[in-house]
């Protein structure tokens, strides 16, 4: 064969790999969308990247994969152990994956810009994508890592303040692009280049310094939807279609996510990105301080024995206690009594979207017992118990009518207008918004401390009587 038909070939195998990564990929994203084909849509994601990257490796103008087979055995050393967190750490992990991607896109950027103005070969056309790439790719950097930081609290997860923080965001990144608009018309003004890039990096770090708690699942998304744009500005500099498709899914995906979860907090995006949510508060509105009525695992199982009616609001604490399997068993001891029991599934419990869904598949859960917060609130009221399984913002009815609260205006789960409420927590200590929990001190509330595991191993003995507890 000779070299022009291998290359020929080699270009054709290359866009057939993308056309096929492209149809994984969508079809991935559709499959992800029900916990029942969840898994075929997550192998379907795999079977997309290595086709692309099959793809890829075929590329003709490759000539030598020396330095292609180094990236791939660091990526693979840093990629391996990511995988192995823990599936509370996964928010911080997706954190630090859109920071590489991010990183990768500046740097293709950074190095095109390079090559480039060596070879006199700076277009307007290609300083603007290159532009756009580096601006989107660095602040993407340094935000996801800023967020990364936050939710693994090795920085205070509490917005940081200052006088004119908006201001100065807002001019740093008027400068930022004032300057890329200025190299775009006179793209060989090199030095130029570096202060675009330092600009964009600083504003990655600002603009979420000021972001805190409760908003960032919102912010991951939105840099999620970052690092997706950015990545469509490689595509089209690279002349690679797969990279704009994927890209535009990943933008698109991330952004219609950011205002999912910016509906199930009843926030705006102005407000999550410049309103500092998230203030740890030690208490709650001012007024005499109600006591919470604390009860045995035996007093709940009496409880939960007598109802006909069980809605199980699952939280944080029930995936820091792994006590997915042990809500299981109630669900079979209660099930096998008769009693009707659903999960009631706040779309921002826990600390990632879709985190309660995932646990409670893992127990092999029937997926029409779980349903969502709108579906499940009107039948709170006719609930006999709420069983709060560490649950606490996503269950706080100060964001109903406390309008000095933070979360006021976020739609909870109406755990509070159950019959009876059985809450499982170690302590009287805040959730994730740092703000008391009146639901705790309701009348129609029975606390049982400990950890969610334990307690509800004993409520599960307590109901198939194997109980000793009194
Ligand atoms: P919260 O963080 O409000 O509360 C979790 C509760 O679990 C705590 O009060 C804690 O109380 C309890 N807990 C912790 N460990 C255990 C344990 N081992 N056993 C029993 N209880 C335990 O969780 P929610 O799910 O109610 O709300 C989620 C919050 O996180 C929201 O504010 C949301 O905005 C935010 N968030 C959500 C993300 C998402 O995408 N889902 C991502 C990031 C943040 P105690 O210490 O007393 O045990």
């Amino acid at each position: 064969m000779s070299g022009a038909s291998l290359t020929e070939l080699k270009h054709f195998f290359t866009q057939l790999t993308y056309l096929a990564a492209a149809g994984l990929f969508v079809f991935s994203l559709r499959w992800l969308n029900h916990p029942k084909t969840a898994r075929r849509g997550v192998l379907a994601g795999v079977a997309g990247m290595t086709a692309a990257i099959a793809g890829t490796l075929l590329h003709p103008e490759i000539v030598n994969y020396t330095w292609i087979i180094v990236a791939l055995m660091l990526g693979t050393l840093i990629g391996v152990p990511l995988s192995w967190v823990p599936l509370t750490a996964v928010p911080q992990r997706t954190a630090l994956s859109h920071a590489f991607g991010g990183l990768a896109a500046g740097l293709v950027g950074t190095a095109k810009y390079v090559l480039w103005h060596g070879e006199g070969a700076l277009t307007h056309y290609r300083a603007a994508v290159i532009i756009i790439e580096v601006i989107l790719g660095y602040l993407t950097f340094t935000g996801s890592l800023m967020a990364a930081g936050k939710l693994q609290e090795v920085i205070p997860t509490r917005p940081i303040t200052y006088r004119n923080q908006n201001v100065i965001n807002l001019t740093l990144f008027t400068l930022a692009l004032g300057i890329g608009l200025y190299l775009v018309a006179c793209p060989s003004q090199w030095q130029l280049f570096p202060p675009v890039i330092a600009l964009s990096l600083i504003f990655g770090v600002l603009l979420i310094l000021p972001i805190g708690g409760a908003d960032m699942p919102t912010v991951i998304s939105l840099l999620n939807s970052y690092a997706g744009l950015s990545a469509v500005a490689m595509g089209f500099l690279l002349d690679n279609k797969l990279l704009v498709i994927a890209g535009a899914l990943d933008g698109s995906s991330g952004l219609i996510l950011s205002i999912i979860m910016c509906k199930a907090m009843n926030r705006s995006f102005r407000n999550v990105l410049f309103g500092a949510f998230g203030q740890v508060q030690t208490s709650s509105a001012a007024g005499p301080q109600k006591t919470a009525k604390s009860g045995t695992a035996q007093d709940a199982a009496d409880l939960l024995e007598s109802s006909s009616r069980v809605v199980i609001i699952p939280g944080y604490g029930m995936a820091v206690a792994q006590a997915q399997h042990r809500v299981r068993e109630i669900y079979d001891q209660l099930t096998k009594r008769g009693i009707d029991v659903r999960f009631a599934i706040h779309p921002v419990a826990g600390r990632m979207p879709g985190h309660m869904n995932v646990l409670l598949a893992e127990a092999e859960l029937p997926y029409e017992s779980l349903l969502e917060m709108d579906e499940v609130n009107p039948d709170l009221p006719q609930a006999d118990v709420a069983l709060v399984v560490g649950a606490n913002d996503v269950v706080n009815p100060a964001a109903r009518h406390d309008k000095a609260s933070p979360i006021y205006g976020m739609p909870i789960i109406d755990a509070d207008r159950a019959k009876s409420v059985i809450a499982i927590k170690r302590s009287m200590n805040p959730g994730f918004a740092g703000i008391d929990n009146e639901l705790y001190c309701g009348d129609n509330t029975l606390m049982v401390f400990g950890d969610a595991k334990a307690v509800l191993g004993e409520i599960a003995k307590a109901l198939s009587g194997q109980s000793g507890i009194h």
